[in-house]
Order: structure tokens, then sequence, then C-alpha cells
């Protein structure tokens, strides 16, 4: 089992349509909504996603083909070079070592495509260099 997060966005003419109810039914996905900004003209969903890695990729194609867009949270996660003080950190809170400290430089190196969209960097940052901006 893995648990990824994404960032749904929805168009007014699939709001109604039973889109978490079909990925957990049909695809055997389990569905954490962990924020939500919802309505008639549309919106967006924060949701971290639980299953066979299989099934999640199936599931997140059948997302994209019922027209709602899908980008995996850790896109959306950054850091601000010029606010980095290398103070490290990040570095041994973050649970999926996105974080290294270059021996040659001991500068702090962020590896986005480890990233698991959890936040605690974002907490630990003094200097605000790791943000998460999805909204
Ligand atoms: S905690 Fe912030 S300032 Fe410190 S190394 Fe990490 S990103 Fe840079
Ligand atoms: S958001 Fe979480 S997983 Fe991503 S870099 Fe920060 S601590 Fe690591």
């Amino acid at each position: 089992m893995t648990k990824r997060k994404f960032l749904m966005s929805f168009t007014p003419s699939i709001v109604n349509e039973p889109i978490t109810f079909r990925m957990v039914k049909d695809f055997d996905l389990m569905l954490n909504i962990l924020r939500a900004g919802v309505d008639e003209r549309g919106g967006k969903l924060v949701i971290e996603i639980e299953g066979k890695p299989s099934q999640i990729k199936k599931g997140v194609g059948y997302l994209e083909s019922s027209g709602v867009e899908v980008k995996e949270l850790n896109e959306y996660v950054s850091k601000d070079e010029d606010r980095c003080t290398s103070c490290g950190a990040c570095i041994s809170i973050c649970p999926a070592e996105a974080f290294e400290m270059l021996k040659e430089t001991y500068k702090v190196e962020f590896h986005k495509d480890r990233c698991i969209a959890c936040g605690l960097c974002i907490d630990v940052c003094s200097p605000n260099a790791m943000k998460l901006e999805i909204w």
C-alpha cells in the first residue's frame, strides 16, 4: 500500500459527478480529503489516496479521463534559494529524505521528486524558504 497526495481541480460541468465514490468503489482506494473548496462553479480538493500503486495509477487515469485536472501535491512544494540559509533543520525532519547537505558546498539541496508533501519542513524552516502554495 502507498499513500500519495494530489490536488484535484474541478470544472462546473463535473462538480456534481460521484467521482470520489467511484474512486473508492471501482479502484479499491481509500480517500482522505485534506482540504476542500468546491461549489457549483467548480473548485479544488486536496486529497490523500491510499492503495496499491497500480490502482492509484488507474484511479488517477479515471479522474483525468473524467475531466478532472490532477497534479501530485509535491509539484506545489518549493524552495526559495535566496531565503535558504542551509541551516539543515529540514534534513532530519523530512520523512522522505528529500534534503541533502552537499559535501562540496555545504548547501542544502531539495530533491522535489522524493517529496511527499507532508509539510513538516515548512514548519521548521525559520527563514520561510519552504512553501506549499496551492490556493
Ligand atoms: S530549514 Fe529552510 S533554511 Fe534551513 S536548510 Fe532547510 S530550506 Fe534551508
Ligand atoms: S513537504 Fe515533507 S516530504 Fe516534502 S520536502 Fe518537506 S518535509 Fe520532506
